[in-house]
Parts: C-alpha cells; sequence; structure tokens
C-alpha cells in the first residue's frame, strides 16, 4: 500500500473540534504517513494550529506536521513558532508563502517560501522535514510556467525535502510537472495533492482562486446530475479514485488527501480505489 496522509485545518469551535475529533478517529483506521494542519496566512490561527496538532498527536496518537506560512509575520514571530513546534516534537513541517488576506496590512519580512525554507535551514539545521507546495497547473501569480518552475526549484535548493502539489483532476499535469522538475535537476518527491469532491459549487469557486482546472466534461457531468446528490457522489468517488490510480500507476510516491475535516469524502475514495 502505497503511504497515505491528510490535511486538516484548525477547528476554532467545540463543535468544530467536535468534528475534527471523529474525523481524525475514522481516518486513522487508514493508518496515514503522518497529517497536516493548515494555517491562516498573517496569523490568523497563530495558537489554533499549535492546539490541533497537540490534539492530533496527544489524543489521537498521530504524527502531525504544521503548516507554517511567512507571509505577514516578522522573524522574531516565525522563530518563536519553530521553537515551538520543536519543543512539542514535530520532526516535519509544510512551509509556504500563504496567502494575505485582502486588506491585511504588512505583508512580513519574507516574500517567497524559498525565504522560509533557507530561515528554517539557518535556524534548525536538518531537524525538520520541509515540505513545501508546488503547482502541476502552474501557481496563478506566475510571471509564465517556465518562471514558476524555477521558483519551485529554488525551495528545493534552499532545502525543501519533499513537495506537495495544490490538487489537480488532470494527471497529465502531474506527470508534466515531475519531468519538468526532474529536467532541472531536482529529484526530491512530489506528492499528489488530492480534493475529494463534495461539494461541487464550493470546489468551483474555490478552484478559480488557486488556479486549480475543473476539466469542462466533468463539470458538464456534473452539471447534467442537478440535484441527484447520490449520483454526483458516486460519480466524483470514482473520477478521482480512478485518478488517484493512474498516478499511482504512473509513480507518484504517496498520497495527501485535503480532507476539509470531513471523513466522508475522503473515505469514499479510498473504499473506491483498487
Ligand atoms: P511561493 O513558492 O513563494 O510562490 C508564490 C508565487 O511567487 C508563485 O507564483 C511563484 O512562481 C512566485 N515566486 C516565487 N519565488 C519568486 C521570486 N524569487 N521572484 C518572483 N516570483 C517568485 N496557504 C495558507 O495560507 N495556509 C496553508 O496552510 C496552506 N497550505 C497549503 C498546502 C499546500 C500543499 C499547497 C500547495 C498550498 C497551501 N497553501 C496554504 C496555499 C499557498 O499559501 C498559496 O498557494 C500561495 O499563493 C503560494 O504559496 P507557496 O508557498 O507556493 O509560495
Amino acid at each position: 500500500m502505497i503511504p497515505i496522509s491528510f490535511e486538516f485545518y484548525p477547528p476554532k469551535t467545540d463543535e468544530q473540534r467536535t468534528q475534527l475529533d471523529r474525523t481524525a478517529q475514522k481516518l486513522k483506521a487508514h493508518a496515514p504517513e503522518y497529517v497536516s494542519c493548515t494555517f491562516g496566512a498573517g496569523g490568523s490561527t497563530l495558537d489554533y494550529t499549535p492546539e490541533t496538532i497537540d490534539r492530533l498527536q496527544g489524543h489521537h496518537g498521530l504524527d502531525a506536521a504544521p503548516h507554517i506560512s511567512c507571509v505577514g509575520g516578522t522573524r522574531s514571530e516565525l522563530a518563536a513558532l519553530l521553537q515551538r513546534y520543536r519543543s512539542m516534537g514535530c520532526r516535519r513541517l509544510v512551509a509556504l508563502r500563504g496567502d494575505l488576506p485582502s486588506g491585511m496590512g504588512h505583508p512580513g519580512e519574507f516574500r517567497y517560501a524559498s525565504d522560509l525554507v533557507a530561515f528554517i535551514r539557518s535556524e534548525h539545521a536538518d531537524y525538520f522535514h520541509i515540505e513545501v507546495g508546488c503547482y502541476p497547473e502552474i501557481h496563478p501569480q506566475a510571471e509564465h510556467a517556465l518562471a514558476d518552475l524555477k521558483h519551485f526549484k529554488a525551495k528545493v535548493d534552499a532545502g525543501a525535502d519533499g513537495a506537495i502539489t495544490q490538487y489537480f483532476y488532470n494527471a497529465d499535469a502531474y506527470f508534466r510537472f515531475v519531468d519538468d522538475i526532474r529536467a532541472l535537476g531536482v529529484d526530491i518527491p512530489v506528492v499528489p495533492g488530492i480534493m475529494p469532491i463534495s461539494n461541487f459549487a464550493q470546489l468551483r469557486r474555490f478552484s478559480e482562486a488557486c488556479g486549480a482546472e475543473i476539466p469542462r466534461w466533468v463539470g458538464k457531468r456534473m452539471q447534467a446530475f442537478g440535484d441527484d446528490a447520490d449520483a454526483i457522489r458516486e460519480f466524483a468517488a470514482d473520477l478521482v479514485a480512478r485518478m488517484c490510480e493512474r498516478l499511482v500507476d504512473g509513480g507518484a510516491p504517496a498520497l495527501h488527501f485535503y480532507t476539509l475535516n470531513l471523513s466522508k469524502p475522503t473515505l469514499n475514495l479510498l473504499q473506491n480505489l483498487r
């Protein structure tokens, strides 16, 4: 069985905490290599993310990796957060630039994720295993596709150990991305980020913002199902499961699931995997 990991976001209310507990409990049965917890760029989850990591480690016994983003943060704030994670026993981080919420003040002292990776290495040498993000369908703010590849390579040169992709529904974009970075001499593992489809309207809105393409034919099929939630669920789970199989057959080293703190869409998908 290929290694898998699950991504959660930090709950802020007791109700959300209960939901995360339920989800983590159910997904734990699939023996993830690790789980991760997102971070609100600009510091909106400065306490919630560490609290969630603590819960995932202590209460659920999972190896939990915090996401850490540099936008909006200062050197000393990031140094303190890294120290906090180190004292909690974390050995793996997902290091990102983040996107500052619109209208939110200071951009911070680091401009790009490569600066953050270099900072983590300078402060903690090889203590942390560092994952970074990557974009088989090109990051929406990149000047152009080749520049995006070069900027990705800069993160690896700064010390990233592995990468997790933005989600996508075109397996060919992943294979091409991997070929392109290998041609640039980058040899770290690139793990596909998999977004199970639960709420299609929400996914469509979100995808426009983050630059993930939903193939036209998939949108058309979804539209044709109308309000038939069962048909949508079945089609979506089958579609994403077949893509996961193609990715694994084609050499993907692991799969990282964006759970949105829900167990069902990811479980449906895992059950559909051959
Ligand atoms: P970078 O690698 O810094 O790249 C950002 C843009 O800048 C790209 O267009 C790149 O081409 C360009 N660039 C990089 N270096 C240079 C340079 N030297 N000169 C010019 N241009 C440059 N966001 C959150 O807020 N919290 C999270 O927890 C979170 N988790 C994520 C997990 C994964 C697996 C992924 C893929 C994304 C996640 N994101 C998260 C979203 C991410 O923060 C955004 O996609 C953000 O816009 C880019 O972050 P990055 O780390 O990829 O940035």
